[in-house]
């Protein structure tokens, strides 16, 4: 087998895909439980991991979201996938949904489990470490190996809202190609964080997208319709559901990232508008001080797209204002 495992050419495994130890057949709907721990109340935590599989041979997408427990925007839209189904069913391959991974965290509406550990910064995980080492463990060993493609959705964290976007690594062409069908406005390329569940699907040699809308703890319908129609392209690209697609916009290719932070402390005014693209010494915003004595303008470094701003009325010197995608 190469690096890339594509289960549906394996003639050995050709009508079995194999999730969570459960064989699941052509045509049918499983709703399998991923168990990690147990909560200090002894209640046991179960992660729902929906399959869909069509009647006919195809390629496995998983659709992931709530890897951080407050980023509300991917959920809905796995929600939404998962509603329209019972309208419109697969046709081939198999869709397996995760609407909350990180569920202790969606609990107690955080980013982090209850150790404080970030999920994605844990893969692939071991079977005795941390709790965050180990619900990467067990999606990387008993969901990913039946897995072609994935599309992990996010938000900004804490008062960050980002602007409707892809991002995949560099130089990971396969991954280029479904962030070309997904047809966001904008696409980052990305460095290799290692440890991320990006990191390490690269390293497996499996196609993977992150989405990134919206911010932590809100519902934000730009970013849910932008993500839902991005991972039904994916759908239809895939035949998991027949088309048409939605005729393709075309997307900016970001090379890379920079924040722009904060000269003073003091109230923050943005000027420009999240997504807009920018020219070198551009006014992006204001930041002034509470006495009506001093106003210094934030002005962007270079030109590019701002794919993030900081929501945040007060502002501390050094704070992360506008996070700039270089075009
Ligand atoms: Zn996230």
């Amino acid at each position: 087998m190469t690096a890339r495992s594509t289960s549906h050419n394996d003639p050995a495994s050709c009508t079995l895909v194999r999730i969570l130890g459960e064989s699941v057949r052509p045509g049918e709907h499983r709703t399998l439980d991923l168990q990690v721990a147990k909560l200090y109340t002894r209640t046991s935590v179960e992660i729902p991991v929906v399959v869909h599989r069509g009647p006919q041979e195809g390629p496995v997408l998983l659709v992931l979201a709530g890897v951080h427990g407050d980023e509300v925007n991917g959920i809905d839209t796995v929600r939404r996938i998962l509603a329209d189904i019972a309208e419109r069913p697969l046709e081939r391959g198999t869709l397996v949904a995760i609407p909350i991974l990180n569920v202790f965290g969606f609990l107690a509406m955080k980013r982090e489990l209850p150790d404080g550990r970030d999920l994605n910064r844990f893969f692939p995980g071991a079977a005795n470490g941390s709790l965050a080492s180990r619900l990467a463990h067990a999606l990387v060993t008993e969901v990913l190996p039946a897995v072609d493609v994935v599309i992990d959705l996010h938000s900004g964290a804490d008062q960050r809202h980002n602007h409707p976007h892809l991002r995949f690594t560099e130089g990971d062409e396969g991954s280029w190609d479904i962030a070309q069908v997904f047809d966001p406005p904008l696409v980052l390329r990305a460095p290799i964080r290692e440890k991320s569940l990006r990191a390490h699907l690269n390293h497996q040699g499996k196609r993977y997208v992150l989405f990134e809308g919206g911010k932590a703890r809100s519902l934000d319908e730009d970013a849910v319709r932008e993500a839902y129609r991005g991972v039904a392209r994916v759908m239809e690209h895939l035949g998991l559901w027949s088309g048409p697609s939605d005729p393709t916009r075309g997307t900016s290719i970001l090379t890379g990232s920079k924040w722009v932070r904060a000269p003073l402390a003091g109230l923050f005014h943005p000027v420009m508008e999240n997504g807009s693209k920018v020219d070198k010494g551009m006014v992006l915003g204001l930041v002034s001080d509470p006495y009506g004595e001093a106003v210094r303008q934030v002005r962007a470094p270079f030109p590019g797209h701002i794919i993030c701003v900081n929501t945040a009325p007060v502002v501390n010197q050094g704070d992360a204002l506008f996070h700039l995608g270089i075009s």
